[in-house]
Formats: structure tokens, sequence, C-alpha cells
């Protein structure tokens, strides 16, 4: 078994990650365990932001890498929070946190019809073999949906109350832990990256 850290502190999606990668024999080792700091997200793009993260990991730990980044893209926002999802209201004056990032995307789309509330979750999972790394493996995946009036449902995180997704027409937030990682933007990046992956291995 070889090792591979992952520039992430969440423990979900260590878990998810290594039970996609065990059977091509890689060991997820959070960059915790080698006491790596989080690096500051300094880039214009998801792809770009994620190197940035696999690259520190690689360069302090002397291992391979995997990073992803992602965020909500609103058609009517020209692509907006994208990669400000996180500190969308705070940007903006409006208090910080989950809660206050989608009641202000909600007020920012105010009184326009489902047809102009399009959106899409996207992801970038990124695999660098060391720092140096010149042809890195990169995976990207998207969820079509759209933005609702209001909230619903209490499970997921970030965006996931106002996030109807089309392919179960539901908000997000009700889906189980199960379901959505099979549906979501970062289920088909990361299985777009073991498929690379695996490829890679022959
Ligand atoms: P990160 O790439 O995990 O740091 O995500 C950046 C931000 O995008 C999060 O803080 C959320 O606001 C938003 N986001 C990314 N993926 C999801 C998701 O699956 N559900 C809801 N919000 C998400």
């Amino acid at each position: 078994m070889s090792q591979v850290v992952f520039a992430s502190a969440n423990p979900g999606k260590i878990k998810e990650l290594q039970e996609l990668l065990s059977p091509l024999g890689l060991v997820v080792v959070a960059q915790g365990e080698f006491s790596i700091s989080s690096v500051d997200e300094t880039a214009h793009t998801f792809v770009e932001n994620a190197l940035l993260k696999a690259r520190h990991a690689s360069k302090i730990s002397g291992l391979p890498s995997i990073a992803d980044d992602s965020g909500l893209e609103v058609d009517f926002l020209k692509g907006a929070p994208g990669l400000y999802s996180a500190r969308h209201a705070e940007r903006h004056g409006k208090g910080s946190g989950d809660v206050a990032n989608y009641e202000f995307l909600l007020e920012q789309l105010d009184g326009l019809a489902d047809a102009q509330r399009t959106a899409r979750f996207r992801s970038v999972v990124v695999y660098l073999r060391h720092e140096f790394d010149p042809s890195p493996i990169i995976a990207e995946g998207a969820w079509e949906g759209h933005i609702l009036h209001a909230p619903e449902g209490e499970g997921g995180f970030g965006y996931d109350p106002v996030f109807c997704n089309h392919d179960t027409m539901s908000p997000t937030a009700l889906l189980s832990p199960e379901t959505k990682n099979k549906l979501s933007h970062r289920g088909k990046a990361v299985a777009e990256m073991v498929k690379q992956l695996s490829a890679r291995a022959k």
C-alpha cells in the first residue's frame, strides 16, 4: 500500500476518499497528520486553488497528494459566488456562515422565476505525484440545479437547503449522505479521478 496525503481537514471527505482509493492500493493520510496547515487560496479558479493546496501538501510531506476545491455557480450572478462560496455573505458585509451565505443569496435572487435561478455546484479534484509534478491529474464534476425561494431540509451543509438538484428535483438538504455522494459534483469528480488514477496505474 502506498500513501497519498489529502489536503483537507474534513473527516467526511477523508473517509469517502479512503473508501474509493483503497481498491487502488492507496492509503489516504489527512494533511493534519503531518501538521500541514491550510494554504492561502489566492488563485482565481477552482483548479488553480486545488493545485496550490496539493502542491503545498506534497512539499511538506514528500508524498503524492490529492486536493479539491468546490463552490456554487449561479447563472444570474455570472457564476458567483463561485470560488468565494464559503465567504459570500462576509464579503458583502452580510454576516458569516452557511445560513448567512444562503440568506444573502436568496436576497440577491428575490423575485426571480425558477427559470432565472439556474445554478450548479462545481468540484475540481487534483492529484500530484510530487511537488514539481508537471502533469497533474485533474478531474471535474458538476451538479445542475436551481436555487429555491426558501430553505428546506436540515441535512448536508453550505447551500444544500436552497439548492434543488435536477437529478431528484428535491432540496439537496433532504437527501441521505449516500445518495448525495453518488449524485454530487464531488462524487463525480472523485469517481473521475479514480478512473484516471487506475488508467495510469496500468
Ligand atoms: P470547499 O471546497 O469544500 O471548501 O467548499 C467551498 C464552499 O462551497 C463551501 O463552504 C460551501 O459553501 C460550498 N459548497 C461546496 N460543495 C457544497 C455542497 O455539496 N453543498 C453545499 N455547499 C457546497
